[in-house]
């Protein structure tokens, strides 16, 4: 890989957003050089805020979906809404950004010879029949589905990604990240974390979709951000897929109850209709990211938990403060 100065440029793509976000603050750590892009569809400038004087780090206003001509070492492509309400609210832009951004991302990387990690999703197993998830298993996904325009654009960016490394030795890095919570997650993106956080902080009823039964594995963003670093410093061709998540699973009902209890809410449960297919249950094997990346989470629920609720605190303080001044 060429490095300046034993630095290296790296591109994240989707920088602004909540993963992307603490990927730049983890790289700008680390002494490289972060060309930040976004198109703020769900990212935030807010996000990046304290890195915009930072002599190493660059932001440019950009769609994943057109090309980019810059020369980089590295590049990690988040781009892509990734809570259900905003991947849903125009999925044809959805699919575009996953398929066309992947083609644009891994052809900048084919001409700048970059190592490339792409963000791809649980979501390829889609209503899993093998439990927990390994990464041989293919997945049972509706195609035509609500939530297909996200499963299928990931699936097919995956395809591209291991084609460019097939066809032109592009050197990917293709992990699967299941369910991550943490500060800087979007309030109103409607995600269980952030929904169940900021409706107890208001005292506002807890949305419990189904009987709340469904299962997910909850990862804290600084494990995964771990397992991200870990990935892209292995040499030698290494392109996955490795499944990055908690394996810690929890009904949605109990999820509710946690935070309930963590924040001293005085908010009640209510009970929603469950969206068109919804997993039923969710959690990584993460067997292979233990062997090859010799990572694994340390933060356990609760714990995150508790910051991510100080965060969420901190940010509705601020919010009502501004509407009250
Ligand atoms: P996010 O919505 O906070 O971040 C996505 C970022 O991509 C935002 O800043 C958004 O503005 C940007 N973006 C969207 N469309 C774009 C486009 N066309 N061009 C340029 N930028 C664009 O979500 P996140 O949780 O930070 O997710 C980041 C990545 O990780 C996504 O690709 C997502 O699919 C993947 N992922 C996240 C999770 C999770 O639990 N957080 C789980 C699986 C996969
Ligand atoms: N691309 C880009 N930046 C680059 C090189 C390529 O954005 O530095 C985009 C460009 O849109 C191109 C796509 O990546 O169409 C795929 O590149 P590739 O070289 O695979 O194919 P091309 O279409 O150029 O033949
Ligand atoms: N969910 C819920 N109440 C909410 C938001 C989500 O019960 O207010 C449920 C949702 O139906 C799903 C789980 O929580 O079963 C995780 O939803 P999220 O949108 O966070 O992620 P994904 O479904 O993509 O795993």
């Amino acid at each position: 890989m060429r490095k300046y100065n034993g630095r290296s440029t790296v591109l994240v793509m989707g920088g602004a957003g909540f993963l992307g976000s603490h990927v730049c603050d983890r790289l700008i750590a680390q002494g490289h050089h972060v060309i930040c892009a976004d198109n703020f569809f769900t990212g935030t400038k807010d996000n990046i805020e304290h890195l915009l004087d930072h002599p190493r780090f660059e932001l440019v206003r950009h769609d994943v979906s057109l090309p980019l001509y810059v020369e980089v070492d590295e590049i990690y492509n988040l781009a892509c809404p990734a809570s259900p309400v905003h991947y849903q609210h125009d999925p044809v832009q959805t699919t575009k950004t996953s398929v066309i951004g992947a083609i644009n991302m891994l052809g900048l990387a084919k001409r700048t010879h970059a190592r490339i990690m792409q963000a791809s999703t649980s979501e390829v197993y889609g209503d899993p029949a093998y439990h927990p998830q390994p990464e041989g298993y293919w997945g049972n996904v509706n195609p035509i589905g609500p939530r297909s325009c996200y499963d299928e654009g990931k699936r097919c960016a995956e395809t591209l990604f291991f084609d460019y490394h097939r066809q032109y030795n592009v050197d990917i890095r293709v992990c699967r990240i299941f369910n991550t919570y943490g500060p800087r997650m979007h309030p109103n993106d409607g995600r269980v974390v952030s929904n169940f956080i900021v409706q107890a902080l208001k005292g506002q009823p807890i949305t419990v979709y189904g009987k709340g039964q469904q299962t997910r594995s909850f990862c804290y963003v600084d494990d995964l951000v771990e397992g991200f670093v870990r990935f892209m410093a292995l040499e030698g061709p290494c392109p996955g897929p490795i499944n990055l998540g908690n394996p810690g699973e929890f009904t949605i009902l109990s999820l509710a109850r946690q935070v309930i209890e963590l924040t001293g809410s005085k908010s009640r449960i209510v009970f929603a209709d469950l969206p068109v297919d919804d997993p039923v249950r969710r959690r990584p094997d993460i067997t292979l990211a233990q062997e090859k990346l010799n990572w694994e989470p340390t933060v356990q629920l609760g714990e995150g938990l508790k910051k991510t609720i100080t965060y969420f605190d901190k940010l509705l303080t601020r919010v009502t403060a501004t509407h009250d001044a």
